[in-house]
């Protein structure tokens, strides 16, 4: 999908008192060139982002993303970001994304140039690709093992589990290696036999009418539309839970959920060939309630 708009953002300290930052951010030719070759981002990947779903020219939960943005700063030791500039420069992207329709707000924060002075920074906003295919229809998913067991985050911290780094690479892989399985998408596992995420969503069980989904400990990333979804089958009366799943709670889930800001609610059709239940109706009320306007 093109880009449609970028702006670049001089990034400023987390304390810089200005009420207004629209003087630090320079619109750019979106499809252009415009990050110089030593930056660490395309070098290394070593930076962190967002992705924020649009609706009608509303970016979602922009609150949430924002903190977990500041959350994967503070792993990576980046320089916390300004929020007060970052929630402008999206409420400027938004402008630009489509008013009617799905859309994408990408913020990205790079450790910047090699032996330069400071991160580097932009936003980008595109139109969504559809998605009605996986809402309606569901997806396969394959178990794929992470390489590692349930405690390594805590023993590792250094492998950044946790943090949205921009080092994708790997999470591309495992979605090929599922297609290669006849699947649509991949769920880690630890090597010692617990759920954890997909390569781009979270996961979501009913189990004997709860919802439960694996704990974010630090191996895993905290979805906001997860988080999102819960507070609203709460507000509905239902449990929800963070729980260590280990993987023999996929086969007692009675209907499960992939679930990411852009994609929204996919259900699960099938883990490694063995169906899995959908509930359609149930599937079509949380994607009403992921389309509607969330801050
Ligand atoms: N887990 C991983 C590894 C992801 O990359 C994503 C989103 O891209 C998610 C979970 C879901 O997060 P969110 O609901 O905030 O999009």
């Amino acid at each position: 999908m093109a880009l449609r708009f970028a702006l670049v953002i001089e990034p400023a300290a987390s304390d810089d008192p200005r009420p207004v930052f629209s003087d630090s951010f320079r619109v750019i030719d979106p499809s252009a060139p415009a990050l110089s070759v030593g930056e660490l981002s395309t070098q290394r990947g070593d930076g962190i982002f967002e992705s924020i779903g649009v609706v009608d020219g509303h970016a979602q939960e922009t609150e949430a993303h924002l903190e977990r943005l500041a959350h994967s700063a503070q792993i990576c030791d980046l320089p916390a970001p300004n929020l007060e500039q970052w929630r402008q420069a999206v409420a400027v992207a938004a402008q630009h994304s489509p008013s009617e329709g799905e859309g994408v707000i990408k913020l990205i924060l790079s450790r910047g140039v090699e032996h330069g002075p400071a991160p580097t920074a932009w936003v980008t906003a595109t139109a969504a690709a559809d998605n009605s295919i996986a809402r309606e229809k569901g997806i396969r998913v394959v178990t794929l093992d992470r390489g590692y067991g349930i405690d390594t985050p805590a023993r590792a911290p250094w492998l950044l589990l946790g943090a949205k780094t921009l080092s994708y690479a790997v999470n591309m892989a495992a979605i090929r290696e599922a297609k290669r399985r006849g699947a649509d998408d991949a769920v880690f596992v630890t090597s010692d036999g617990f759920v954890l995420e997909a390569p781009t969503a979270s996961l979501i069980l009913r189990i004997g009418g709860r919802f439960v989904t694996p704990a974010p400990n630090g191996g895993i990333l905290h979805g906001t539309t997860q988080l999102s979804l819960f507070a609203h089958l709460e507000a509905q009366g239902h449990e929800t839970g963070y729980e260590v799943l280990p993987t023999s709670a996929l086969g007692e889930a009675d209907a499960a959920w992939l679930v990411s800001s852009v994609r929204l609610a996919a259900p699960i059709t099938a883990i490694d060939d063995i169906e899995v239940p959908s509930d359609a109706e149930l599937t079509a009320s949380f994607n009403r309630y992921l389309l509607s306007p969330r801050d």
